[in-house]
């Protein structure tokens, strides 16, 4: 098998005679071939059979970008098929809808908005939460349909020892939010995982331009969600297609470069006598390795002494940008307990809690500002 570099530039473009990067088609509907075998098809679907997911017909059914697009996902995945949609949270949604009636064992750190949808309960699916490993394996039972988990987690960078959740999950299907690891460092179906789950309006489209969701996996439960995509009309737009897959293609360099500046920002922050914890996979190289991760990734963050610190820090940056998301070129920072996490019982999150995306800056650049952020920070405490 290629090289993962040579793959993500390569994935989802078949070499088809004509322009080498994929054309663009925005159309909503399509002129029809054959209209009695359009309608012998949308016969079947009403019979339970799969929508016209193959064919032009209609945007919300099929796209070229889209269908290349998850095409890409799926090899980087290593999955049999991958089915896209308009957000991360959508595809959130539609993972949740496969265990409609059934419990999903999810394992806390999740995203806020994840864990808010999961407690609302209006996606069908009941959610029993564990904190840990033995937490899980007590939830686990015969009403499990999935279990849940994040790697690295948001904000606090705990990385999923996946193979023991596959264990710990006892023949339940196990998915992993892995969007903070991308696909450059972390294919959970290679760990045992079913399901790959990315927002990838974060680092695989890489440039904070376009939203996007993508789940991978078998190609019953992909039958299953391209269906429920049709109808629920969760899909991803063309041109956020071609965007994301274009991000796809540079994603390993990007990462490879972002978590070496993050590395040597999470050793410094950790050295600095203003910073009460740093959180970083490079500091907890067991986890790292027992997650089957690749690399440390681009996302730490570090607690300073209060809320009104990290304020005064927020404020005082020139360089990194305050903001929330992640995965772009450019480094944001955001605060946790007031933002990201405000949807949920912030537990485990301190008011001086402090989320960055380093992105492609010079490292020295990004410690200039953050070491003049934090004698701001300090001034007056
Ligand atoms: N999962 C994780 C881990 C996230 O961080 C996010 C967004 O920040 C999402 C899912 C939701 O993605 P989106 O914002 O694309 O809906």
């Amino acid at each position: 098998m290629p090289h993962l570099r040579t793959r993500a530039v390569h994935a989802g473009r078949p070499a088809r005679p004509g322009p080498v990067c994929p054309p663009l088609d925005l159309s909503t509907t399509s002129r029809f071939v054959d209209v009695l075998q359009a309608g012998e098809s949308t016969g079947a679907m009403a019979a339970g059979g799969p929508p016209l997911h193959d064919e032009a017909v209609y945007q919300r059914l099929h796209n070229p970008n889209v269908a290349d697009f998850e095409a890409a996902m799926a090899a980087l995945e290593g999955a049999d098929g991958a089915v896209a949609f308009a957000s991360g949270m959508a595809a959130v949604t539609a993972a949740l809808m496969l265990a409609q009636g059934a419990e999903v064992v999810a394992l806390r750190p999740l995203y806020g908005s994840t864990e808010r949808l999961m407690i609302e309960g209006i996606t069908g699916a009941r959610v029993r939460f564990a904190d840990d490993l033995a937490g899980v394996r007590a939830a686990v039972g015969p009403q499990t349909a999935l279990v849940w988990a994040e790697s690295p987690s948001n904000p606090t960078l705990r990385v999923a020892p996946i193979a023991a959740l596959v264990e710990a999950a006892a023949g339940a299907p196990v998915l992993i939010d892995a969007t903070f690891a991308t696909p450059a460092l972390l294919q959970p179906l290679r760990h045992g995982a079913t399901w790959s789950l990315h927002s990838a309006t974060k680092g695989i489209g890489g440039h904070s331009d376009a939203l996007g969701g993508v789940l991978s996996g078998p190609a019953d439960g992909v039958a299953r969600l391209r269906r429920l995509r049709v109808f629920t009309g969760g899909v991803l737009h063309p041109l956020a297609a071609w965007m994301l897959h274009r991000g796809l293609q540079t994603l390993p360099l990007r990462v490879a470069a972002a978590q070496r500046t993050a590395t040597t920002l999470a050793a410094r922050l950790q050295a600095h006598p203003a910073v009460q914890e740093v959180h970083h996979p490079s500091l907890r190289p067991d986890e790292l390795a027992a997650g089957g991760l690749e690399g440390p990734g681009a996302m730490l963050s570090f607690a300073v002494g209060s809320a009104e610190q990290a304020r005064r820090l927020l404020q005082a940056l020139r360089l990194i940008t305050p903001a929330v998301s992640l995965g772009g070129c450019e480094s944001l920072m955001e605060h946790p307990a007031s933002l990201t996490r405000r949807v949920v019982d912030a537990g485990g999150v301190s008011g001086g809690l402090l989320r960055m995306s380093v992105g492609l800056e010079h490292e020295d650049d990004l410690w200039a500002d953050l070491e003049a952020a934090l004698a701001a920070a300090g001034e007056g405490a």
